[in-house]
């Protein structure tokens, strides 16, 4: 089996690499990734940098040109309920790009013609995320993540974003590798570990939590991809 792991910032991959310790660097539109022999497998991993549009690429990247065959983000994300707090980690049962706007010839916020406003993530990769959370014991939240390419630090813009969308997390990137993979139709999974809340301190707090949050998804994602390969 080849998965590919896609983190948006090198901080994101970086606690996985270190996971996984040896591994050869390709470079494919300007873009490293990181292949790993494992488990009689291959692992593809590497960071998109920010935005749906980076991410598309490379998820593209990783389904058409390296053959994986499952794709699984991990990342950091705005927390918009309540009980997402900082470090708790999350999956996407669905997402949606809350930026995409085309209401004025009467379509609904975040709807694309020929395509849906939201996107589901992979039934099957989710019910193996809640099986593992099982097994190590280790609380995993689940909901609707809005993604969009613009960084949420406001109270009003969070509210917006529950209301418009009933979004309980939000980031960059979910979203892209969404389109790509249910157009694909390559099964995939969204973890995120909550680095802040979306409001007026966000940037603050993303700053001190991205490292440790984006560790909790990792070692949440290096379980998972143990299960996979079992
Ligand atoms: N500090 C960075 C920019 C981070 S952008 C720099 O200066 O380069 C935020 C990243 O974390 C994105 O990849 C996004 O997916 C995720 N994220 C975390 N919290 C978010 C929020 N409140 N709104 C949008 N994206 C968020």
């Amino acid at each position: 089996m080849k998965i590919g792991i896609i983190g948006a910032m090198r901080e994101e991959i970086t606690p996985l690499l270190e996971i996984f310790g040896t591994y050869k660097e390709i470079i494919l539109g300007d873009n490293s990734f990181y292949n790993i022999f494992y488990k009689n497998s291959e692992i593809y991993i590497a960071y998109s940098k920010i935005g749906k549009v980076h991410a598309a690429l490379t998820a593209s990247g990783m389904i058409l040109h390296f053959g994986c065959e499952k794709i699984i983000f991990s990342g950091v994300a705005g927390g918009l309920r309540a009980d997402l707090k900082v470090g708790d980690l999350m999956i996407a049962t669905k997402l949606c790009q809350h930026d995409v706007d085309i209401s004025a010839f009467g379509h609904p916020l975040g709807f694309i013609p020929e395509s849906k406003i939201y996107i589901q993530s992979d039934s099957k990769l989710n019910d193996i995320a809640r099986l593992v959370a099982k097994k190590h014991d280790t609380p995993l939240k689940e909901g609707i993540i809005a993604s969009g390419d613009q960084f949420i630090a406001s109270a009003e813009k969070k509210r917006w974003l529950i209301e418009t969308f009933g979004a309980d997390g939000v980031e960059m990137e979910g979203a892209g590798v969404a389109v790509v993979c249910d157009l694909l139709k390559v099964p995939f999974c969204i973890f995120r570990s909550i680095s802040d809340s979306a409001d007026g301190e966000a940037d603050v707090s993303f700053d001190e939590f991205l490292d440790s949050s984006a560790r909790v998804s990792a070692n949440f994602v290096k379980n998972m991809v143990d299960t996979l390969l079992q």
